[in-house]
């Protein structure tokens, strides 16, 4: 039999459907390359926002008509377009055979005529690697219901994987090439909370730091009121940990972060900021921002601007509000920011991001950047330096490779150069 993974969303569904196809890979069945040859077709799905959502009912909307040309594939949809109500799913999509919640692979794979999946994160089953770097989830699910967000919704409360088990699936993949392991969370400082004798992130990258092969560790995403300095001490001290912080702000403003239930006041993220650079000053620091939230004034957007202005962040990811519906500022709050406003608002921070990144770039001309080679294609190599900024090279290199490269060219999204000699065979 044949399957195809359809994966949209944030890296935590990258994972999961890699998991799937490996689970899937051991039963016997074989990845189709088109969903027209598969018998089974699963659609991981994302909710975040409405843009996603729309893709997958689109995909759906495929399915069906195929369906109706008398196609006699199983249809499965799994991820965070399916809540505790599958039912409302159920009665608009009657064609689909399966609805699976985040990391619920039972049902599809029963579906499929496989019972066992051994537990809820379906230990010992890890993804074959196709490149030098991996996605390691550590903890589902969150427990901070931020009143835009549907992720505790669909993703559930706070849950650990233990260490022991972490360990074996980084050394599964570096036995098998990688290189470089990022450990996913939503709130990834959350980690381990829940496990008996609660053992934090850096427990756990202390635990999987001397894995043979391994060069890097990741982690994604911080949540500020989570990050504590023993483990931003742990990052500073472990040398494989790169020292690269995404820690989401999402507004500038008070007024905003308590109409988004943040948990914390714009000092509050500050003096986060400032504990991780006076601990780490060369830290890369990159932030998630939501312009045009319910209620957002121009003063609002400016505080949140200003903010941006002074922390110079290397990179910020930034999205205009969409209403989900299911969180509860669908339910309280009014969606009253205009259209054309986000836009603006949007415009303003993508413009602001790309003079700042480009001058932080700059600053690295003529620098030599250690950097992990990821891919390589008709003598240019690509991969990203510890800060997590993409490199483009000349070398004669390959994938895992650990390049010392001089910076000849920069721009706001990546850098060029060219290897030295200096450069370390993986
Ligand atoms: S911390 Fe807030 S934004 Fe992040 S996943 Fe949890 S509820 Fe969503």
């Amino acid at each position: 039999m044949k399957y195809h993974i359809w994966t949209v969303g944030c890296q935590m569904n990258v994972a999961d459907s890699r998991k799937l196809a490996a689970g899937l890979d051991r039963a016997g069945f074989t990845a189709a390359g088109a969903m027209d040859d598969a018998d089974l077709v699963v659609l991981n799905t994302c909710s975040v926002r409405e843009h996603a959502e729309d893709r997958a009912i689109g995909q759906l909307g495929r399915l069906k008509k195929m369906r109706a040309k008398g196609g006699a594939f199983k249809i499965a949809v799994m991820g965070c377009m399916v809540g505790p109500r599958a039912d409302e799913l159920r009665r608009r999509f009657p064609y689909v055979d399966v609805f699976a919640r985040p990391q619920e692979f039972a049902p599809i794979l029963e579906a499929v005529g496989i019972a066992d999946t051994g537990g809820e994160f379906w230990p010992a089953t890890w993804a074959e690697p196709d490149a030098v770097t991996a996605f390691v989830p550590v903890i589902h699910g969150c427990d901070k219901f931020c009143t835009y967000c549907i992720v505790p919704y669909r993703r559930g409360r706070e849950r650990s994987r233990t260490i022991d088990d972490i360990r074996a699936e980084v050394e599964h993949y570096c036995a098998r090439g990688v290189r470089e392991v990022t450990l996913l969370g939503q709130t990834v400082e959350a980690y381990g909370h829940d496990l008996p004798g609660s053992p934090d992130l850096g427990d756990l990258m202390r635990a999987i730091h001397d894995t043979p092969g391994l060069a890097r560790i990741r982690f994604l995403t911080s949540y500020p009121k989570d990050m504590t300095a023993r483990i931003i001490d742990a990052v500073a001290g472990l040398p494989k940990v790169c020292e690269n912080f995404n820690i989401p702000v999402q507004a500038g403003d008070d007024g905003v972060l308590a109409r988004m239930r943040r948990g914390y006041t714009l000092d509050d993220y500050l003096a986060k900021f400032a504990l991780v650079k006076d601990r780490i000053p060369h830290a890369a620091m990159v932030t998630d921002v939501i312009v045009g939230f319910c209620g957002e004034t121009d003063e609002e957007f400016g505080n949140t601007y200003r903010l941006l202005e002074r922390l110079r962040f290397d990179k910020v990811h930034v999205a205009a509000y969409s209403p989900r519906p299911g969180t509860i500022a669908h339910r309280t709050l009014a969606d009253d920011v205009p259209a054309d406003v986000k836009q603006q608002r949007l415009h303003a921070i993508e413009e602001l991001e790309a003079r700042v990144s480009a001058e932080i770039n700059a600053v690295l001309l003529d620098t030599v950047q250690e950097v992990l080679v990821e891919s390589v294609r008709d003598g240019r190599a690509s991969g990203r330096n510890p800060a997590g900024k993409l490199v483009h090279f000349t070398a004669d290199a390959s994938p895992g490779d650990i390049a010392a490269v001089r910076i000849e060219r920069t721009s706001a999204w990546s850098l060029q150069g060219t290897a030295l000699p200096a450069s370390v065979p993986a």
